[in-house]
């Protein structure tokens, strides 16, 4: 009697071969046949007319501080994701000092759009070096199987405490941060993550502490995976980050690296097409170096309580240091909007450049500005015959700050996307999981991937797709017996409809601790998901009782 028969399905099988129908068979955990079925099971699903893939790997996630109180790490795990890569862009919760820990979680809260009352009131602190935080997960449990980088802002902090936003280190502080880093692979990292990205910056607008870091410090801190001998390395790169600064990181650390984010902007249309292809040359070279894409069009929801849109600008850093008070004095200075207006006149690489035409008014906060809801800016600045920023920022003051809008600011032409993700080599991720949680839910880019790209755009044959979600960052990040349908693998497993599968619209709950708000979107046409063999969805979503079938995965391929 096996555990569990899956048929009837078309199998994918992860590692981009062409599909086939048959069963799927699963004993204590582990695929023990592809094909045909021998004998019966306790389980048996009759998958007919549906799809079954690996799970999906989410490698761009920021779920470290709420997987410390929710397990599950939702809503990824029902959106078909059986594995999170947490820790990415260098932020993570450890190791930290009991006497760090507000000044982390300060910091978090501006970086990646997380409530302070939330992070506060949630997170568990039983922990204080980063095989130590491994152990806690390990012992309340996960729900999908977890990796993790061990992340530079949180080593940085550590050893050179409020320093660490404000100075290069020293030798000294370097060798410390190098003897942390080895320590956490030693523990079980998959790697080491860092950030060089100006949008990057934590509280009061200080640069998070990576960032603050040479070349000296780079190298050695990329250079101690060589000393350990396996591990992948992580970067979201800056708009002066060349890459082939990345690519010297990447050949004296002997391992791969992962570049992020390579989001398609249109008034630099080319820049993207231009990194993967210097990717391309690097790895003829023998230098692994990999770009990480998004499936999805990059849009916020934000009011300008929260300008993370604009801090990306110049103008605006003065800003991030004031109170609100004296915030709301500044947009109302036309120096100050001189100041943006010139900056946005001038293309660049960053996070919003003046695209108005992609920013909308999502939810006026007065009935009498309820006609503008709905309405682009770049249009209102037409009707009124002003200048866009001033209508954003009169608006917003008159309603107290309270306008909510949406802007779709990168990955908005879709022939151009579609090109970044049919590259053989780009990693499609980027999903910022766990984190931007007022601003936007990407958890669901893998059924994104599957429906608006393959199905709708034919993109992509499904077979590719199973490969770059599944088998391609499995082999990256060396993940063991995962991303493939195949006997000894683990069973992590996507059951879906190929014909309906999408991820739904965003929703607002507010389910945080401390009752915070974020978005979440559904699954739709997910008709069941296992980890390490245990069904934790079907099609009715997530079980409500599911149990915790995760691992922390902890030894990796090299
Ligand atoms: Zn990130």
């Amino acid at each position: 009697m096996h555990d569990l028969v899956i048929r009837g399905a078309l199998l994918l099988d992860g590692s981009g071969g062409a599909p086939k129908h048959g069963a799927v068979t699963v004993d204590k955990g582990r695929v023990v046949a592809v094909g045909e079925v021998s004998g019966t099971a306790r389980e048996l699903v009759e998958a007919d007319g549906l799809a079954l893939m690996p799970g999906i790997i989410d490698t761009h996630t920021h779920y470290d501080a709420q997987i410390t109180w929710d397990s599950q790490a939702s809503p990824s795990p029902a959106l078909g994701v059986t594995t999170v890569v947490m820790g990415n862009c260098g932020f993570t919760i450890a190791p930290c000092r009991p006497d760090d820990r507000d000044l982390v979680m300060r910091n978090l809260t501006h970086v990646e759009g997380m409530s302070l009352d939330a992070l506060r009131s949630g997170i568990d602190w039983s922990f204080e070096s980063f095989p130590e935080y491994l152990d806690a997960l390990e012992r309340r449990g996960v729900g999908p199987n977890v990796a993790c980088y061990v992340g530079h802002s949180s080593i940085r902090t550590f050893v050179m405490r409020e320093e660490a936003t404000r100075r290069a280190a020293t030798a000294d502080e370097v060798s410390e941060m190098r003897r942390l880093v080895v320590q956490a692979m030693e523990a079980g990292a998959c790697g080491f993550s860092t950030t060089r990205n100006a949008q990057h910056n934590g509280e009061a607008g200080m640069p998070m502490p990576s960032r603050l870091a040479d070349e000296q410090e780079l190298l050695a801190l990329s250079g101690s995976l060589d000393a350990v001998g396996r591990g992948t390395l992580m970067m979201t790169k800056g708009e002066g980050t060349s890459i082939a600064f990345i690519e010297r990181l990447a050949h004296s650390a002997g391992r791969p690296y992962l570049v992020a984010a390579l989001l398609h902007s249109n008034l630099v249309p080319e820049a993207t097409f231009e990194d993967l292809s210097e990717m391309a040359a690097a790895r003829r070279r023998g230098n692994r170096l990999y770009g990480a894409v998004s499936a999805c069009p990059l849009t916020f929801e934000f009011t300008l309580h929260e300008p993370y849109v604009f801090e990306g600008l110049n103008a605006w850093q003065p800003l991030m240091r004031m109170d609100e008070a004296t915030m709301r004095k500044a947009l109302a200075d036309d120096a100050f909007r001189g100041a943006v207006k010139g900056e946005l006149a001038q293309r660049g690489r960053r996070l919003f450049s003046g695209e108005w035409d992609k920013v909308f008014v999502v939810q006026a906060a007065r009935a009498e500005n309820g006609r503008y809801d709905g309405t682009s800016l770049a249009t209102l600045a037409r009707e009124q015959r002003r200048d866009a920023l001033d209508v954003l920022l009169d608006l917003s003051l008159a309603e107290d700050l309270d306008t909510l809008y949406s802007a779709t600011l990168l990955n908005s032409d879709e022939d151009a996307v579609g090109r970044m993700l049919r590259d053989p080599d780009s990693v499609i991720s980027l999903s910022d999981a766990g984190a931007h949680l007022t601003f936007l839910c990407d958890a669901g880019f893998g059924l994104h991937l599957l429906g608006h790209w393959v199905r709708d755009r034919q993109a992509m044959p499904l077979e590719q797709a199973a490969h770059k979600l599944c088998a391609q960052p499995a082999d990256l990040l060396g993940l063991r017996d995962r991303g493939r349908l195949a006997p000894g693998q683990w069973a992590d497993l996507l059951l879906f409809d190929p014909a309906t599968v999408a991820r739904g619209r965003a929703q607002r709950v507010f389910d945080l601790p401390a009752g915070a708000s974020r978005l979440v979107t559904p699954g739709v046409g997910v008709h069941g998901v296992w980890v390490n063999g245990q069904r934790i969805a079907d099609a009715k979503g997530m079980f409500s009782d599911a149990k915790l079938p995760g691992r922390v995965l902890r030894t990796f391929a090299t």
